[in-house]
Parts: C-alpha cells; structure tokens; sequence
C-alpha cells in the first residue's frame, strides 16, 4: 500500500512516524526547502502534548521555558490563574524537526490537486505526479488537499500575527493574555527578555501594532510572523483520502492552539490504517473528541457575539471563580471548565438574558422584513 502524506508539518511528520512505527512507509511531500520554516506558531502546548505522545518526545529538547499559570486581561480588570508546570513555551523549529526525523521526506514540491484512476490516486505536483492508494491531508489551515477532496463543510479562517520581541519581562513563568472581544491577544514569556506578543484579529499587523501601545511593551523586534487558524467543521475521510491537524480542524476553538488535538488525530488515523479500517476514522474521533470540539465551538460563536456589558459582567463572574476555574480547568480540554462555570447560578442567569435578548433580536428582523415584504 503506497501511503502520501501531503504536507511534513507537525501533524503530518506525526502521523508519519506512527505509520513507521507499525511497518508502513509513508512518503511525504513538502512545499518548503526543510521542515519548521518558516514558524507560525506561539508555540504553548500543554504538558500532555509530552505526555500523551505515542513516541519518544522528551519535552525537555525543546523547551524555552515552562509555564505557571496565566493573569488574563480585560480593559483595566484582571485574574490570574495558578498551575505548577501546566504547560511549556516550545522551540517549534526543534520540535517540527525532530517529528520529521528519519521520514521519507520530498521537498520543494506543491500539491496541486488529485485526480481518481482504477489502482488509486494520481497526486499532481509542481514537481511531477505521484501515485498513491491512500492520501493524507496534512496540509495545513489552507488545505488544498480538503478542497481537492471535496471536503470542507463550512471552514471560518482567522489571521494571527505574532512579534518576538526583547524586552525586560517581569513574570517569566507566567501568560499575559488579552481579551478583547471578538479575539484575544497574547505576551508568551520565551524567557526573562524575550517575548512572544501575538493577536488573533480581522486586521492582524495594524492590532498588533495597536496592542503593544496599549500595554506600553517596548523593545526591538527580532522576528514577526502571521498565519491562519481554521475554525469549524470538516468531513475527515473520502474514500481513500483523510485529513489530519489543521488540515482537518482538529483544533481548539477558543484558543486555537492546535498541536495537542492534532496529535490526536494523527493516533486515531494511523492506528485505523494499521487496523485497515480508514473507514473507521471519523467515527472514532468524533465520538473521542466531536463533543469537545463542538462545545468550546459554542461557546467560541456566543463569545463573538457578545456585547461589552455582558462580556463585562461575565469577566467579573469568572475572576470570582478562580477556585474552581483552577480546580476543574484543563489546559487541553476546556469543556470541563466550561461545564463547571455553567453550574455557577449567577452564569445560568447571565447566559439566560444574553440568549433571550438574542433571540428577541433575531425575531424582531424576522417581523421587520415581513412587514416590508
Ligand atoms: C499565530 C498562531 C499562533 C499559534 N499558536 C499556537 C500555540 O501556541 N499552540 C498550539 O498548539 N498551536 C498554535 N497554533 C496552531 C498551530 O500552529 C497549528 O495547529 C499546527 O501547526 C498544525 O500543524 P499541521 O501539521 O496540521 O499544519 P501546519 O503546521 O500548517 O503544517 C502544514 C505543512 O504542510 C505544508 N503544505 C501546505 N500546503 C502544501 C502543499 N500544497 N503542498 C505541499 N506541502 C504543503 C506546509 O508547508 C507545512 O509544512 C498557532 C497558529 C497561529 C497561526
């Protein structure tokens, strides 16, 4: 069985060494000169990403610093929240490459589109055609391997854009992040003089550069970077094709960090290859992690939605619950945060007005335009 993997990002090169690991040789097809480059990425992962690897991945080769806890901003009022070692600040370049080690790797080379024969799949390049039975979509937030498929279902995309910055920081174990509705921005300490000040936004560089203003943070910049975060639903298989990581939305919704469920992903996908059961791979991920996603997707929408003096007012409910936000919270999977918040009486009533003014909102657009009509 011939396996192509388009794409050697973290996701990709993962899957290919789970492959590996079972007899199965992929082959990966790279539109970069090497892997890791050029970085998109804040690079905060929680300390399962170790954990929880289904490989060697000793987090200590690629760490920059380890992460306490974070003190989370909105106008003038903040909170922080406290957890020893939750989660790390990686070299993303280290970490990528070390995924890539030892795979079959084609570089230079850019999917372009596929095309369905008797024996498999033809794989056009701007190198040449590949042939292959089955196709992994490791292709990123933009997947062109998605659309080629036929696969995307209703993909939102935001733009992030991140500055590394020197400068003096004054808590290097802790997460700085903004909320400012309908996105947030972000200082990651890689270390006591060097920051990592990034933001999702409609309008990424001008609300950086607006951002670091606002909280005064001065200093040279050494690298800037923007990319794509994807959000929402996908199918993962068709016929012998399947997407993974970005390329498949396997991402959380509220932060969009992507490299804990893409990970994921890539065990349950390799692990139906080995078993010859591709066919089983959305079902089993959407029943291990469809409910997950679909919550934090939630809460994500009426997040957008949200007008200042609710946001206002559920920020001080939440900097109220620090306890238990501490207690339940859960770096990777924050529908258990999420669950718990929503036992708080004063949330339920919060959450019961903004949806009942929302829906008077909606039905009073309805009964306008019928009366035009
Ligand atoms: C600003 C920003 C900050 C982020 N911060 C975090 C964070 O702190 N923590 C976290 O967990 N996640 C974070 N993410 C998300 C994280 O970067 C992604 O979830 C992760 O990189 C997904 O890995 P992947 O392998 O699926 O896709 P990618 O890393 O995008 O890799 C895709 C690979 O496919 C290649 N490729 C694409 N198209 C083609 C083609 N047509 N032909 C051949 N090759 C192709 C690309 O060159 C790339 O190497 C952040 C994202 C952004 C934009």
């Amino acid at each position: 069985m011939r396996i192509i993997i388009v794409g050697a990002g973290p996701i990709g090169c993962y899957v290919g060494q789970l492959l590996k690991k079972r007899g199965i040789k992929p082959l990966l097809i790279e539109e970069h000169k090497e892997i890791g480059r050029p970085v998109h990425c804040a690079g905060v992962v929680g300390a399962e990403v170790f954990k929880e690897a289904a490989i060697d991945l000793p987090w200590k080769n690629f760490t920059k610093n380890k992460i306490d806890g974070a003190e989370i901003f909105y106008q003038k009022e903040s909170f922080c929240l406290k957890r020893k070692s939750v989660a790390y600040v990686i070299d993303r370049e280290l970490f990528d490459k070390k995924l890539g080690s030892g795979l079959d790797i084609v570089y230079e080379t850019k999917f372009l589109g596929l095309e369905k024969n008797n024996s498999g799949y033809v794989i056009e390049t701007d190198k040449g055609d590949f042939h292959a039975n089955v196709i992994i979509g490791a292709d990123g937030a933009m997947s062109r391997v998605r659309d080629a498929a036929g696969l995307n279902n209703g993909v939102r995309y935001f733009s992030g854009v991140q500055f590394r910055v020197s400068t003096t920081i004054k808590n290097e174990h802790f997460v700085k992040v903004h909320v400012k509705n309908p996105f947030f921005s972000w200082v990651v300490p890689e270390s006591k003089n060097i920051a990592r000040v990034g933001i999702i936004s409609s309008n990424p560089y001008a609300a950086l550069n607006d951002f670091l203003k606002e909280i005064k943070l001065e200093g040279e910049i050494l690298d800037k970077f923007g990319g794509i975060v994807p959000v929402g639903n996908c199918h993962l298989i068709k016929d012998n094709i399947a997407l993974v990581g970005d390329a498949a939305c396997q991402i959380k919704p509220l932060s969009h960090g992507g490299i804990f469920y893409g990970m994921r992903g890539a065990e349950i996908l390799a692990d139906c290859i080995a078993k010859n059961r591709l066919c089983d791979y959305e079902k089993i991920w959407n029943r291990k992690y469809g409910t997950e996603i679909r919550i934090a997707a939630y809460i994500k929408n009426l997040y957008e939605n949200l007008r200042e003096d609710d946001l206002s007012s559920i920020f001080n409910i939440l900097r109220s619950s620090v306890k238990k936000i501490e207690k339940s919270g859960d770096f990777e999977r924050h529908s258990a945060i999420i669950l718990q918040i929503l036992k708080d009486k004063r949330m339920q009533a919060k959450l019961g007005s903004i949806l009942w003014s929302m829906f008077k909102t909606v039905f009073q657009k309805n009964t306008n335009r019928e009366e035009v009509v």
